[in-house]
């Protein structure tokens, strides 16, 4: 079954499907039947029906669906990593140590987080009146993902969202939607009321398209490329949505000439490699210090050669492939490119017996201009580029050369070095001498053309919730005193 609708498990009404392809080998996994404008509606309309009851239910009661959804979940666990593996091409190592658990332990911090919503104290700002806040639940959400780590993105859409109270369309990217339907079966079955979670498989540019005008979704959460969060945009201004954008990113690595160089190629190596560099947070711009320069471009360049490309079923794998064909066409082709200007390390389509599957090996690009396309655009592969600095100052306008402010790192043993990067590079998120970790009690989100918005955190339930101002008339005077200002009735 394709569709996640009001509670079940149907079949898209177009009658056209789509295979979902594991990208490792190119086998079908399964086929589904595709989403189209009825499904649109009817889930839209499920979830405006199960708006009233879900938005009423108190914090407890949403947190306690949610602390049996993290306990199925983890029942599970086997069962969401190896799908997740497949359908996205994710080593079986990252998937059971990082997707799986991480969004676990996203679901147990919702469950706590929804009983925690904040608001100004309730009190006399004027001497008439009491003023209290509400915090409420903005509606029906739609709300659009990626294929990069699809049960992880699932999860930071639809979990801020319901614990405040909201209902939900997510539409998965159509090419890895087998674990959000998943997870919106296991939620149901934890208790979570029909509607408040629908899942649809289709198109962007059909059931996407839709989603973002429908007249009866109150707010739009997208998280993919920037190209798309423009239509999103654009889309939300025919009916003044609220909208909350993750886009994408290209996150310099800033290596002083202070830091500890073996730790500084280890972290480019994890950074840059993690999901095949298919991350919006990954380290794709290494800026290094001259005098450190061509050492750093040997190291990594020694533990790329090293690292274990593979099936991703076996737990010794540490880099799968591409998520599809034409994703690693695109990535070869930018590399190719790059070899008419910089010195291109690594590379290319193994040959071994990976040639079934969508596999690139990891690659650096060194000496790249600021102004090249490998410099400058969203690669999402496992390619690092690297490029000199004599000056503190050279290096953080490098780091800031970029329309995107995602994500960054500075690797310095000197505090103040390290302060200043993190003040001055702009990017919703700066790590010191690591790159990557996230957690749940901290936002995730983007600055300039990463978007705006935050994910995960109690951040990320601002986003999903309106204040509202209440006031309340103290005096119980016919004739209010500020009635003056406008009017005076003659004794
Ligand atoms: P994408 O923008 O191509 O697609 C994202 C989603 O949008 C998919 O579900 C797709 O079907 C849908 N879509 C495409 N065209 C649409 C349209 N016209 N109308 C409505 N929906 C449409 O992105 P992708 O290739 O799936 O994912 C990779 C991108 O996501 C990268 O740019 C990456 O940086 C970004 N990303 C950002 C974050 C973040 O938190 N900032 C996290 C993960 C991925």
């Amino acid at each position: 079954m394709s569709q996640f609708i009001n509670g079940k498990l149907v079949e898209g009404t177009t009658g056209e499907t789509i295979d979902v392809i594991d990208p490792s080998n190119g086998e079908t996994i399964t086929t589904l039947t595709l989403a189209g404008s009825n499904d649109v509606d009817r889930a839209v309309q499920a979830a405006k029906e199960a708006f009233p009851a879900w938005s009423r239910a108190t914090p407890a009661e949403r947190s306690a669906v949610l602390t049996k959804l993290a306990a199925l979940m983890e029942e599970r666990a086997e069962e969401f990593a190896q799908l997740e593996s497949r359908q996205a091409g994710k080593p079986i190592r990252l998937t059971r140590e990082f997707d799986v658990p991480g969004t676990i332990d996203n679901i147990a911090f919702f469950a706590g987080a929804a009983r925690n919503l904040e608001g100004k104290a309730t009190g006399e700002y004027s001497p008439d009146h009491t003023s209290s806040i509400r915090r409420e639940a903005i509606g029906v959400i739609g709300s659009i993902s990626p294929w990069n780590y699809p049960l992880q993105m699932a999860a930071w859409k639809i979990l801020p969202a319901i614990a405040a109270g909201n209902t939900i369309v997510l539409k998965p990217a159509e090419i890895t939607p087998l674990t959000s339907l998943l997870f919106a079966e296991v939620a149901t079955e934890a208790g979570l009321p029909d509607g408040v979670v629908n899942i649809l498989t289709g198109r962007g540019s059909t059931v996407g398209a839709e989603l973002l005008r429908h007249p009866d979704v109150d707010m739009l959460s997208f998280t993919g490329s920037t190209g798309v969060g423009r239509t999103v945009l654009e889309a939300a201004a025919t009916t003044a949505k609220r909208v909350h954008l993750e886009l994408g990113g290209k996150a310099p690595f800033v290596v002083f000439d202070d830091a500890d160089l073996e730790a500084a190629i280890h972290g480019a190596v994890a950074g840059s490699l993690i999901n095949s560099g298919q991350d919006c947070t990954a380290a794709t711009r290494a800026i290094v210090h001259r005098s450190l320069y061509e050492k750093f471009i040997d190291g990594v360049a020694d533990l790329y050669a090293k690292v274990k490309l593979g099936r991703t079923q076996d737990p010794a794998t540490d880099l799968g492939p591409l998520v599809s064909e034409t994703h690693r066409d695109k990535v070869a082709g930018m590399v190719e490119r790059a070899r008419g200007y910089a010195r291109v390390i690594g590379g290319g389509i193994p040959d071994e017996d990976l040639t079934a599957g969508s596999y690139y090996r990891p690659t650096l690009v060194a000496d790249a201009n600021p102004d090249s396309e490998i410099f400058r655009d969203e690669i999402f592969g496992p390619v690092l580029t690297v490029t000199p600095f004599d000056t503190d100052d050279q290096a953080i306008a490098l780091a800031n050369d970029t329309p995107y402010g995602l994500a960054a790192s500075a690797w310095t043993k000197d505090v103040y070095r390290a302060l200043r990067a993190t003040r001055e590079i702009r990017a919703g998120a700066v790590w010191v001498n690591d790159h990557i970790p996230i957690i749940s009690e901290m936002p995730h989100g983007g600055m300039k053309q990463s978007g705006f918005g935050k994910d995960m955190s109690t951040y990320s339930l601002d986003e999903y919730t309106v204040v509202k101002h209440v006031m309340y008339d103290l005096t119980g005077n016919k004739a209010k005193a500020w009635h003056r200002t406008i009017f005076t009735l003659e004794d």
